[in-house]
């Protein structure tokens, strides 16, 4: 692909909103913060920007893209929310909340961007500086996560850089993100809501509010897409990644929580605990982070403490799942 010039725009200087929003106007690719992890923005609506999105990160186009809006009530434009995703909008927006619905946006979210789905995945951004780009932009923004596909998912701006410098035209830069790991996805196209990834808002905050334990994703329903989130290899570091690690072998990294010092760990290349205190949401905010400073040591192998799987532990453990797992090619 052609190469990019990377303008890094600071948030905390007014112009930078005006500077970015007519970038994605122009067809630009544009990084922002939100509360989870950094998106890579385009407009939605332009077919050419969608595909130059794409090839930025190297993601299969099979895989469709969550929109993002400024509003709840912008959403109901493109969508077709049924009670239930009403009252889960209701509760969690803005918030770190993806509800797939039926689409009904005519051109406003592109065919490319819905991988030619008769759905679409919205979400309304939690974070002053994405409200501020979407507010100004106007539309629907796509924003996967701002890095290579497959690759560990940023949460600041120099990570984006790490991925993405010359393949995209700026990267907003407002700092660490507060929640760290995706949003969760909900299906709410049909009469019950499916879970399709856990992320930042819990299963146990969906199930009180719905008072139902909240199903699964079918697996391999040949109606739901492929997409990336959900491949079994993904949010990967060049490491070797171990988990349930109970004893550590010589010159590994080890990756723990709540202080947990497993059998060997005075052979540990290196020890980085995700929250001494035992906080998960503090562990999720400095997943991906750990992720990238254990890989920069140059340990070949990252062996991860247990953890718990209450929570936002539930989140945790499947992009560790998807991080540990084998890798295609
Ligand atoms: P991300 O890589 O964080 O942008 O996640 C995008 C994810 O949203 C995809 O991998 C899908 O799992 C999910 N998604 C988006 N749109 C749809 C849709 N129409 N149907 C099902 N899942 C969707
Ligand atoms: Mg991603």
């Amino acid at each position: 692909m052609p190469s990019r010039r990377t303008q890094t725009l600071s948030a905390s200087n007014p112009a930078s909103i005006d500077i970015a929003a007519d970038l994605l106007r122009s067809g630009g690719l544009v990084a922002f913060p939100t509360e989870t992890v950094y998106g890579l923005g385009a407009d939605a609506a332009n077919p050419d920007a969608v595909a130059h999105l794409y090839d930025a990160k190297g993601r299969p186009a099979f895989n469709p893209l969550i929109a993002h809006l400024a509003y709840a009530s912008d959403a109901l434009q493109i969508g077709a929310f049924n009670a239930a995703a009403q009252k889960l909008a209701a509760a969690f927006w803005p918030g770190p909340l993806t509800l797939v619905v039926p689409y009904q946006g005519g051109a406003r979210v592109c065919e490319l961007a819905r991988a030619g789905l008769g759905t679409v995945g919205i979400r309304i951004p939690d974070h002053p500086v994405a409200h501020a780009l979407l507010a100004a932009f106007g539309g629907p923004v796509v924003g996967p996560s701002a890095n290579r596909s497959g690759h560990v998912s940023p949460t600041e701006a120099a990570h984006v850089s790490e991925d993405l410098a010359g393949r995209i035209d700026a990267v907003l830069d407002s700092g660490p993100t507060r929640v760290g790991v995706e949003s969760t996805i909900i299906d709410a196209t049909g009469p019950e809501l499916r879970l399709l990834r856990p992320g930042g808002i819990t299963r146990a905050q969906v199930e009180a509010l719905i008072g139902a334990p909240l199903a699964d994703a079918v697996p391999n329903d040949v109606a739901r897409p492929a997409s990336p989130g959900r491949l079994l290899s993904h949010y990967a570091p060049r490491a070797r990644v171990r988990l349930e690690a109970t004893h550590i072998a010589p010159g590994e990294a080890l990756l723990t929580f709540a202080g947990a010092r497993p059998p060997g760990t005075e052979q540990a290349a290196t020890i980085l605990d995700l929250s001494p205190e035992g906080r998960l949401t503090e562990a999720a905010a400095r997943l991906y982070g750990a992720l990238r400073a254990l890989d920069e040591t140059g340990v070949p192998s990252i062996a991860v403490a247990p953890l718990p799987r209450t929570g936002l532990g539930e989140a945790i453990a499947d992009r560790l799942g998807r991080a540990a797992a084998p890798r295609p090619g």
